[in-house]
């Protein structure tokens, strides 16, 4: 019965001039969304989207449910501008609405709530409402009105070209789409944190570039598929990854040897960090990401991050600095990176780390303990060893 899904977009909607942009950013991320499925006709009109109903309406759902940018969407008869069509398509969704509940029998509240965008259309919403009501009645002997709480709702709106019929109303993810706040990199681990700080990201419509450290062999092969999983995971939010699998492990190496134990969390960090600046400047991106979380560990309090951020100019994310770790772990399940972040591969940070570090450095200090260290030196190496894989190739969003 129903041909179409309707998608409407929230926030984008308020863009001002830059509107159109927005617009065709999520149309081309539906498309990319939904190719999987057969269907390739996004269509773009006033304000809304229209998708062909033409595969599976849960596949259909389940994809447009992780598309950023969409506030809702629903199953629609679409008609033409005609009253008598208009009543043709409200008989055909409530009786199909009755039968879908089995109350062919039983009592159901309704109401019709009817909205004219198009005000050339010669019958008023409220007439129309009325009108559409009375033969709903007429029809269902088993219907009575309760415009308060209805248990039905049949939904009409009258729009520019063609009037839409329907009942359900599904939620979207909101956000912004993919790819319209620009690229960012993401320095993401096997942890929890960071694949949920990435989904933040992506939900402000960063495109993520992913960058990972790896310390083979002292980390394992499995430990690095963990994380082009979580990356694929997140693909299903935006598109195709691309993760920089950085080989950390001379870096740490050299750490250990030339800066004194205490700070070398610290000067770890402090390296990752401009690996991914360079590769941020490499690919177009204008900030970092990281999942750090205020006073989580000793590399996340206040004098860690000023020792950290100070080596890189580009602005480092940390959507989740004022998340509690239970209130990540719920978002990790909720988006499905959590089962993948708690499997037990060891991660690089954990190798060559002393038993007490400081977790007050003082950047004057941590500079001193680091002038022994070739930094230009190891990081153009790490950076001449970087591999990349593109996680997520089967939908192509950007
Ligand atoms: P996560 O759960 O994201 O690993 P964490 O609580 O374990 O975070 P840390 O290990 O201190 O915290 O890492 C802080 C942040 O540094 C991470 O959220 C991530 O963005 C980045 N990071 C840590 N280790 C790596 C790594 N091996 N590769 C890439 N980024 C990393
Ligand atoms: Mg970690």
């Amino acid at each position: 019965m129903y041909d179409l899904l309707l998608i409407r977009y929230g926030e984008i909607g308020t863009k001002g001039k830059n509107r159109h942009v927005f617009e065709q950013r999520l149309q081309a991320n539906i498309q990319a969304a939904l190719k999987s499925l057969g269907i390739e006709e996004v269509e773009r009109a006033h304000a809304r989207l229209y998708v062909p109903l033409q595969a599976n309406l849960e596949d259909m759902v389940k994809r447009l449910e992780r598309v950023f940018g969409i506030s809702s969407f629903s199953p629609v008869v679409r008609v033409p501008l005609d009253v008598q069509a208009i009543e043709a398509a409200a008989l055909e969704v409530v009786a199909a609405n009755l039968r879908e509940k089995q109350l062919d029998g039983s009592k159901l509240t309704f109401k019709v709530n009817t909205r004219r965008a198009n005000k050339g259309f010669p019958v008023t919403s409220p007439i129309m409402s009325r009108d559409l009501g009375a033969l709903l009645l007429q029809e269902f002997p088993q219907l009575s009105v309760d415009v308060h709480e209805p248990e039905l709702t049949l939904e009409v709106e009258i729009r520019e070209h063609y009037s839409y019929v329907y009942t359900e109303k599904i939620p979207g993810p909101g956000g912004l789409p993919v790819g319209v706040s620009g690229r960012g990199v993401l320095l993401l681990s096997g942890g929890i944190d960071s694949p949920v700080a990435g989904y933040r990201m992506m939900k402000r419509g960063v495109a993520p570039i992913a960058v990972h450290f790896h310390s083979y062999p002292f980390t394992s092969e499995r430990s690095k598929e963990k994380v082009l999983d979580l990356a694929r995971v997140l693909s299903t939010y935006g598109g195709p990854i691309p993760v920089h699998v950085v080989h950390f492990t001379e870096i740490q190496k050299a750490i250990n040897e030339f800066c004194p134990g205490k700070l070398m969390i610290t000067i770890m960090r402090r390296m990752m960090l401009r690996i991914a600046e360079a590769i941020a400047r490499q690919q177009g991106a204008a900030a970092l990401i990281t999942g750090e979380s205020l006073g989580q560990v000793a590399s996340q309090t206040m004098e860690s991050i000023i020792a950290t951020n100070a080596v890189v100019q580009l602005p480092v994310f940390r959507p989740l600095i004022g998340a509690d770790k239970m209130e990540i772990v719920d978002l990790a399940e909720r988006i499905g990176t959590y089962k993948l972040s708690i499997q037990p591969y060891e991660d690089c940070c954990t190798i060559f780390v002393p038993r007490h570090p400081e977790t007050h450095p003082k950047l004057p200090e941590v500079e001193k303990a680091e002038r022994k260290l070739p930094v230009k030196a190891l990081i153009e190496e790490a950076l001449a060893r970087t591999e990349v894989i593109l996680c997520g190739e089967d939908q192509i969003f950007r």
